[in-house]
């Protein structure tokens, strides 16, 4: 049963098959269409020779920068033509691309660089987040970028630059952190087949030709925008436009200057685009279809979309250690709204027990995936992988999902203690970590409030020491000071003591949110 109305799907030869080598569908692109536009930033254009060129030309800085095969190279950068030339140009000269959100501060970005083992960070000059200092406190070099930087002067030695390194299908290309099913920031590692397999899907499923342009308003650094888009686009030579950051006005503005067809977003950002006071205005007519992925999209927010765009909308699911498409609501079946849609081509799903038994139709449980796409592990963690990957190759996903009748997936919760804050992760343990530092809290939790706009606000409940005379405010305050912006607990409330469990630990459900805070 379907409740779209007639869609125009592209008959022409349809996508292109991957190679299985991320970099070889650039070169093969490259080839085949030199002079089409690749990237668009407002008026800069980068097309397929340029970025190939110039990908030759960063793996020759990184070859002469001592790399070698399976290094690490952290890249810290907003939605610029540059994030594609260091990422295809690190994979170029065997590289494993780390990705970094630019909005982190000091710290996490030390993290990150400590726990991957990078040689190098990459940082767009003028980030939000500290990249030099981070490097710095992680004794790894940091090298700012800026646009156009690595655009080929005509005096490069060819021989170095045309140097490819060949991978293999399971080394690891790219090492996306993610909290997983447990607090602390780890890092998927996702091979060149993980990568190529669900390029080739995704682009298949979004029936993706080089006639297409795609909005990139989607974070680069995180997967959904990385993989869906700017490796979809590559493969079958469609331009990515990129919007540095969602904003609905400059998402209208590069959708009427760039007729773009395909939109990919969060649920937060279809809303956003909806409720703002240009939409009643904006030309959608060259848009063809509307992808929805990353948190649960409300069918409300679905059908007042369709209907204001004219635009089909299209639910997937998936996650970082699914590279990330696992299940989608295809556009030559029936679709659901509500629905996950059934999973893509090669990916099996299963709904399972806590025992790790199957469940039949109709009853709920935790969503696991198999196939190509999914990760090796986490980076240096087995621990944390064999809690995740059972011997049989599926993964478990932490999210509890049912299955109706006819095979479509639905996302019920999540069993993971994830906060999604617009579209953002944000992990409770991490913030409850850097709370105990401060020497008047005695105890912390942080959940998700409810909220209208965002869908999920961070909150903190937290005890203070006898004597403290902290306010909420002033907890806020430090807390802003010490973690990237879009993380920080808006909402900050004290309580006398936190709800236990039998082993002592605190039971976030049985905490009570209170009404204005
Ligand atoms: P990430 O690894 O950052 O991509 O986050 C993955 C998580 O986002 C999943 O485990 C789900 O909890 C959530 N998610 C992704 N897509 C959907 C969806 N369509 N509906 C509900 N939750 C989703």
């Amino acid at each position: 049963m379907s409740d779209v109305a007639q869609r125009q799907i592209p008959a022409a030869d349809g996508p292109r098959q991957s190679t299985g080598s991320l970099v070889h569908h650039l070169l093969d692109t490259a080839r085949r269409t030199p002079g089409a536009p690749a990237l668009l930033l407002g008026p800069y254009a980068l097309d397929y020779r340029t970025l190939e060129r110039s990908t030759a030309v960063v793996a020759a800085r990184l070859r002469a920068d001592g790399l070698t095969a399976g290094d690490r190279i952290g890249l810290m950068l907003p939605n610029v033509p540059e994030f594609a030339v260091l990422y295809y140009g690190a994979l170029r000269a065997g590289g494993v691309v780390v990705p970094l959100n630019p909005l982190l501060k000091e710290r996490e970005v030390a993290f990150h660089l400590a726990d991957s083992g990078a040689r190098a960070l990459y940082a767009w000059d003028g980030v939000p987040g500290e990249p030099a200092e981070g490097a710095a406190k992680a004794d790894v070099p940091h090298h700012p970028v800026s646009l156009g930087q690595f655009t080929p002067t005509g005096t490069e030695d060819l021989e170095t630059t045309d140097a490819l390194t060949e991978r293999g299908p399971d080394d690891d290309a790219v090492i996306l952190y993610t909290s997983g099913t447990t607090g602390h920031p780890k890092g998927a590692q996702l091979t060149h087949r993980n990568l190529a397999s669900n390029t080739a899907a995704t682009a298949g499923l979004a029936r993706l030709t080089g006639a297409d342009t795609i909005l990139g308003c989607l974070p680069l650094f995180h997967a959904f925008g990385q993989l869906t888009g700017l490796n979809a686009a590559v493969l079958s030579g469609a331009s990515l436009a990129l919007v540095p950051r969602f904003d609905p006005a400059a998402v209208l503005a590069t959708l009427a200057a760039t007729r773009a067809t395909v939109f990919e977003g969060v649920p937060t950002m279809f809303a956003g685009l909806l409720h703002h006071p240009d939409a009643a205005n904006a030309d959608a007519s060259s848009l063809r279809l509307c992808i929805s992925g990353g948190a649960a999209m409300p069918v409300e927010v679905l059908h007042a979309f369709e209907e204001a765009f004219g635009c089909d909308v299209l639910e997937g699911y998936g996650l970082s250690e699914t590279s990330p498409v696992a299940a989608f609501n295809h556009l030559d079946r029936p679709r659901r709204a509500g629905s996950i849609g059934t999973p893509i081509a090669g990916v099996e799903l299963s709904i399972l027990d806590p025992e790790g038994r199957e469940l039949a139709d109709g009853q709920t449980g935790e969503l696991a995936v198999r196939g190509p796409n999914v990760m090796k592990g986490y980076w240096r963690r087995p621990e944390a992988t064999a809690e995740v990957l059972l011997p049989d190759g599926r993964l478990r996903t932490g999210d509890l999902a049912r299955r109706d009748e006819d095979g479509f997936y639905y996302i019920v919760d999540r069993k993971k203690d994830l906060i999604i804050r617009g579209g953002y992760n944000v992990y409770p343990r991490e913030l409850e970590e850097v709370l105990y530092e401060h020497p008047a809290v005695l105890e912390a939790a942080v959940l998700p409030v409810p909220d209208a706009r965002l869908g999920e606000e961070v909150g903190a409940a937290v005890v203070l020491r006898p004597g403290a005379e902290e306010t909420p405010e002033s907890l806020r305050a430090w807390m802003k000071e010490r973690v990237a912006a879009y993380k920080y607990p808006r909402r900050v409330w004290f309580l006398a003591t936190l709800p236990k469990g039998p082993t002592g630990k605190i039971q976030k459900r049985d905490i009570e949110v209170p009404e204005a805070v």
